[in-house]
């Protein structure tokens, strides 16, 4: 797989990571400093209070001893504190050192009522001095004033924490996404190695390595591997077909060589003849296997022309038996179609006289003197299910899955004449309108074969 996709993937997981990380950071930054501001605000309202109560108790003389108190005991942080008196004259004013920066003269404005709060700022260091006056009896107010520089401060480490925080996020975020994606990607990996392998070896044996959770990935990998399993089985299938298809055109075109052969060599012209009229059987029998096999993949991949219509089972049925009561009378056999001729199917009357003669053939074929072969149908339903019952010696359960396979012969039927195609081909006609087959059989008592389709629209 190439990295680039990791890296990528890995990359967003990161940044997503990270943006959520600088998002809380800045939440929390702005509560922090909403709540110290509101802090700060609490003890300058309190601490106006006390000074406030002190002056209207001992005076301008209680107040001064109460900031110098308050001072040398390091109890209170530092304040700005003005007093000024009825003729609006300051007659106390104290502030902290290092507070020079701000405007004081916004203070010495008349006041609108007796309690008002003024913020001063300080634009070159951003830091605010915010102050409280209070008007009390006599005309005298007082003013006490705290600055942002204590919160600016924290607030600026909190900052100045939060960025090295944000770093150190990063680069987990980054190496987190990128071990993260490499985890989650292996099933991906592991079926790209398989899929790499099958291309380069042409072998379908391979396959994809699977945890057996049931993870989206993992059960992608496993149905691959289903999916290699039945592309192998195909594959195999085509082979043994391929050779057996091989090894049954040898075996008539030998024969055809040799017969030519002898006939060549003898000179007789009476052998010649008979060499001849012998090569062309041999001729048939392969023209016959191949148009087989041909009209078996034609039905099967659906490009068999069918020329559909209402069939009435009875007339073909007697068309194919009658190909085969000759042979049937000489062996013995005692053919009977028995069918309702008010019974229609929809199907191609040249195919379906295919399908019943090959049913037919076989029953004959497999059925010793003495016995008997009977060609049925009944109509339930929408359907049609036409069969051929034989007393003939039946087919072992084992084999019973796979008469239908092409080239497929049973070991009994060997010295019968057949090439193992005729049950493939009914069974590919039969599904390729749309209807199914079916086989019962007892060893030593008979078989029927039967096939459903679909009955023919009034
Ligand atoms: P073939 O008859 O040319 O061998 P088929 O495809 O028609 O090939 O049949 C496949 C196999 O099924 C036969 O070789 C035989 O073993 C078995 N079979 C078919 N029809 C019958 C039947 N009526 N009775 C017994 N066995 C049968």
């Amino acid at each position: 797989m190439r990295p680039a996709l990791a890296l990528r993937l890995g990359l967003w997981y990161g940044a997503s990571f990270l943006v959520s990380a600088i998002a809380l950071s800045v939440f929390t930054y702005v509560l922090l400093a909403r709540a110290l501001a509101a802090q700060d605000h609490n003890v300058l309202e309190s601490m106006l209070a006390r000074y406030t109560a002190e002056f209207q108790r001992g005076g301008l003389v209680g107040l001064q001893h109460l900031i110098a108190a308050d001072e040398g005991e390091g109890r209170h942080e530092r304040l700005l504190v003005r007093v000024v008196d009825a003729r609006t004259e300051i007659v106390y004013f104290s502030e902290p050192p290092g507070w020079g920066g701000f405007d004081l003269s916004v203070l010495d404005r008349p006041l609108a009522r007796d309690s008002e709060w003024t913020t001063i700022a300080h634009p070159p260091d951003g830091s605010v001095l915010e102050v409280g006056t209070r008007r009390i009896g006599g005309g005298v107010t007082i003013q006490v004033g705290r600055s942002s520089h204590v919160r600016d401060d924290l607030l600026a480490n909190f900052r100045a924490r939060s960025l090295e925080v944000m770093l150190l996020t990063a680069l987990i975020a980054a190496a987190g996404g990128l071990v993260l994606t490499y985890v989650g990607l292996a099933p991906l990996r592991a079926l790209e190695s398989t899929v790499r392998s099958i291309l380069a070896t042409g072998r379908f044996d391979a396959r994809v390595a699977t945890t057996g959770t049931r993870d989206p990935l993992d059960e992608l990998g496993s149905l691959v591997n289903d999916m290699l399993g039945r592309i192998q089985t195909l594959l195999a299938g085509m082979r043994g077909a391929l050779d057996n298809v091989a090894h049954d055109l040898r075996t008539p075109l030998t024969r055809f060589r040799n017969v030519a052969e002898a006939a060549l060599v003898s000179g007789d012209p009476a052998a010649v003849r008979d060499g001849l009229a012998h090569a062309l059987e041999e001729a048939d029998r392969v023209n016959a296997t191949l148009t087989a096999l041909m009209d078996i993949s034609e039905a099967e991949t659906g490009t068999m022309r069918l020329a559909l219509g209402a069939v009435s089972l009875r007339e073909v049925a007697d068309e194919a038996v009658a190909l085969y009561a000759d042979e049937a009378e000489e062996k013995g056999v005692a053919l009977r179609p028995a069918i309702d001729p008010a019974v229609h199917v929809h199907g191609d009357p040249t195919r379906l006289r295919q399908v019943l003669a090959n049913l037919i053939e076989n029953a004959v074929k497999y059925t010793p003197a003495g016995g008997r072969v009977d060609v049925e149908a009944e109509a339930r339903g929408g359907a049609v299910t036409a069969s051929v019952r034989d007393t003939g010696p039946g087919i072992e359960a084992e084999d019973l899955p796979f008469v239908w396979d092409r080239l497929y012969r049973g070991d009994a039927s060997r010295s019968a004449r057949g090439v193992g195609l005729g049950l493939s081909l009914v069974k590919a006609i039969v599904e390729a309108h749309g209807g199914t087959v079916a086989v019962d059989s007892t060893p030593g008592r008979g078989s029927v074969f039967s096939l459903t389709l679909p009955a023919a629209r009034p």
